[in-house]
């Protein structure tokens, strides 16, 4: 049996945990990235117990250990008394509920590991795909704006929340904004002068708030990230800068924690916030989508990466041993088996409320994407 030929658009965490996957299974792979090369984000990432389980088959767990801090707990604050809402214990008592542990680390170790179990020449950079075509015998051609072309028996378009794919396949409509925006940097911890700061904390403002955690083992990197209403700001890139001042006096009543954390900050970068509802449709004959292509969520529950790479995970049990005449239907099976999950996720998450109470979190970190029944599909 000849391997089954996989194109994935985008590098992202999504497209690389897809190739990583799908390798796994048997899967011949090809990455195409439009970008020319990888920058390192200054961003943290929350890497929750469901998706460390899928990156451990990949052999990363010890290279993220290595990279990223343990904290004790994801504690949830009020803003202005820091009264503890709720303390949400990770560690060592999540690890054993879970079977793996909850990892605060920088977006950049995270996209380095997963292109580290990823073969270079499998990564084509500077590929920005301009066409998508299926053919009458399922294969699918890709068209590039460097004038390439290529052809695979399937396509996974992991090309993010503005989705080409998606737009083709099922409408140009454009994401929800939702009127607020995120300022959010990493800079390192000396500048905090010794004042100490919590491992992991959320301060619940009344309309807006902002989560500070580590993201290196020795405590020497500190991440943030907010939430406040902003309707008339929609520039949604990883590069554009916000005003530090302005965001230090957005927080002026909060904590004196908050307080010391944003004047000690050198610079921020700026991102307005978005999702859409659960899409109807992911895939069409031998294309999907996955990841936030076809579910983005609000940052609230630290869970749209992990979403992704549990997407990865479940479609290279869908494509195992599968020949292209089988892909249509596998990808049908992969929609079925994901939409419950990625759909309760997004709309809990646009709602703000996680972990804000005491809240029972089993079914968002003990999910195991490599074991969980996939659905019951009766092909077409
Ligand atoms: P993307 O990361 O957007 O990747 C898409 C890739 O496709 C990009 O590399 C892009 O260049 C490429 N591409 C696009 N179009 C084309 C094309 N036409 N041709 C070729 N390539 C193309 N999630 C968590 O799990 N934990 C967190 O703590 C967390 N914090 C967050 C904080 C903020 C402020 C935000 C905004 C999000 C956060 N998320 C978090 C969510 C997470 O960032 C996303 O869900 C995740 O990055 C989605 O990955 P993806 O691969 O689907 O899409």
């Amino acid at each position: 049996m000849a391997k089954l030929s996989v194109a994935i658009i985008g590098a992202g965490l999504g497209g690389l945990a897809t190739a990583a996957a799908l390798r796994r299974a048997g899967v011949e792979v090809n990455v195409y990235e439009q970008a020319s090369k990888f920058t390192r984000l200054g961003a943290g990432i929350q890497i929750g117990c469901n998706a460390m389980k899928v990156l451990r088959a990949f052999g990363l767990e010890p290279v993220l250990r290595a990279a990223a801090f343990y904290p004790r707990s994801w504690n949830n604050k009020e803003y202005d008394t820091g009264d503890v809402r709720f303390d949400m214990i990770f560690g060592p008592p999540a690890e054993e509920r879970y079977g793996a542990p909850y990892l605060l680390g920088h977006r950049g170790d995270l996209h380095a590991a997963l292109a580290s179990v990823v073969p270079a020449e499998h990564v084509h950079l500077d590929h920005r795909v301009i066409d998508i075509a299926q053919q009458a015998n399922g294969q699918v051609t890709l068209n590039f704006a460097n004038g390439k072309a290529v052809t695979a028996d399937a396509v996974v378009a992991a090309d993010g929340v503005h989705s080409f794919v998606k737009k083709r396949l099922f409408g140009r409509d454009e994401p929800n904004f939702t009127g607020r925006i995120a300022y959010r940097t990493v800079f390192p911890a000396e500048l905090l002068g010794g004042y100490p700061i919590d491992d992991c904390t959320k301060w619940w403002g009344p309309d807006r708030h902002i989560v500070i955690y580590y993201v290196k083992p020795d405590r020497s990197e500190v991440y943030f990230v907010t939430s406040q209403p902003e309707p008339g700001f929609t520039v949604e890139s990883w590069s554009a800068m916000g005003d530090v001042n302005e965001l230090r006096q957005a927080f002026a009543d909060f904590h004196p924690q908050v307080c010391h954390v944003l004047q000690s900050c050198p610079s921020v970068h700026k991102w307005a916030l978005v999702d859409r509802d659960p899409l109807p449709r992911w895939s069409a004959g031998n294309i999907t989508l996955l990841g936030d292509a076809c579910h983005p969520m609000t940052p609230y529950m630290a869970q749209g990466a992990a979403m992704a790479i549990e997407d990865a995970a479940v479609l290279s049990r869908c494509l195992e041993g599968v020949e292209r005449g089988g892909v249509a239907d596998a990808f049908r099976r992969f929609e079925a088996t994901r939409k419950p999950r990625t759909s309760r996720v997004q709309l809990s998450s646009r709602t703000n409320t996680w972990l804000k109470n005491p809240t029972d979190p089993d079914w968002v970190y003990g999910y195991d994407a490599w074991n969980a029944p996939l659905a019951e599909f009766e092909a077409a």
